[in-house]
């Protein structure tokens, strides 16, 4: 059912019985009715209860199993929705993914991408970033905010890189989380994307949306994590993540989400939560949706939108 549908029209046929015009009046005078009579004329039958709408008899909760089913349909219509969804940090390799997701709390992807080719042209290895002089460091990263306790941490993680991994990011989630500023989300983007080791990465857009899809109640963003492990194969967890991301950004917005203009409307229970109207929300689209650029600044050969501008270019 398409978000058309739902809306439904309910027009009444409105065909009021006219008297005829040939009728004649009673010649004879009626008796009045007594009382009691008047009494039965007014009597309304008793209304019958009744019979339950389809639309009610849907509204029954929805098994766990029937989610299952329509949360994995809806992984499916993301990925045809977005074959070329990537992360969206500009990274040659996993020390640079590393520092950007460090970078990127609290900020955009757009601002990290704009503000690292100069950080790792001054430090391209973890060697060279725990000797940097932290002031400089922190004039390069005050774009991306909260920029003297990035620092810190990317100074404290370059050095725990240099003197515990030989220089060399470990592709163990049990490795990665004990380092300075990095977290369990840091630690599945590096993993699933540098060392394609599947991860699922429970950001606030992800977070948001499997919740406005009801795959789960949880807040917490590791019990998140672990509800939606169990819908999903291992396999597909890294491009779900980037997917669930991607729509979070261009349509499924936090504030006001595009449901008129979203592919995903006729399996998403929240569908009405934003603008339903399809002209209004085709101009709430964002990125390449809304014919914009993107948020790499080198992005992949397939994606369909422009490169993002660098920093102070637009
Ligand atoms: S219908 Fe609305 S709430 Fe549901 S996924 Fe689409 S944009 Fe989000």
């Amino acid at each position: 059912m398409g978000p058309a549908e739902r809306v439904g029209s309910a027009r009444g046929t409105g065909s009021a019985a006219k008297p005829k015009p040939d009728s004649k009046p009673d010649s004879k005078p009626k008796a009045e009715p007594t009382p009691e009579r008047k009494t039965e004329r007014k009597a309304e039958p008793t209304p019958k209860p009744k019979p339950k709408s389809k639309a009610k008899a849907k509204a029954k909760p929805e098994s766990h199993l029937a989610m299952v089913r329509r949360a994995r349909r809806i992984n499916r219509e993301l990925a045809e929705l977005y074959p070329y969804a990537h992360p969206e940090l500009d990274f040659r390799n996993a020390f640079e993914l590393l520092v950007a997701t460090v970078l990127s709390a609290q900020t955009t992807d757009l601002r990290v991408n704009q503000t690292t080719p100069a950080l790792f042209a001054a430090y391209p290895t973890p060697e060279d970033m725990a000797a940097a002089v932290p002031e400089e460091m922190e004039e390069i990263i005050r774009p991306t905010g909260f920029f003297r306790a990035k620092t810190k941490s990317l100074l404290g993680l370059s050095a725990a890189l240099r003197d515990d991994f030989d220089g060399e990011v470990p592709g163990r989630l049990e490795d990665l989380v004990t380092l300075p500023g990095v977290g369990r989300k840091t630690a599945n983007v590096v993993l699933g994307n540098a060392f394609g080791v599947p991860g699922i990465t429970v950001d606030t857009h992800f977070g948001r949306l499997v919740r406005r899809w009801k795959w789960t109640e949880q807040e917490d963003p590791v019990k998140v994590e672990a509800e939606i492990a169990e819908i999903f194969p291992k396999s597909e967890w890294t491009m779900l993540s980037h997917r669930v991301v991607f729509h979070g950004r261009r349509i499924c917005h936090a504030r006001n989400p595009a449901c008129g203009a979203c592919p995903i409307a006729p399996l998403c229970p929240s569908y009405g939560e934003g603008e339903t109207d399809p002209e209004k929300a085709r101009k709430l689209l964002k990125y390449e949706m809304g014919g914009r650029p993107g948020q790499r600044l080198s992005p992949p050969p397939e994606y369909p939108g422009a490169p993002a501008p660098a920093l102070g270019a637009g």
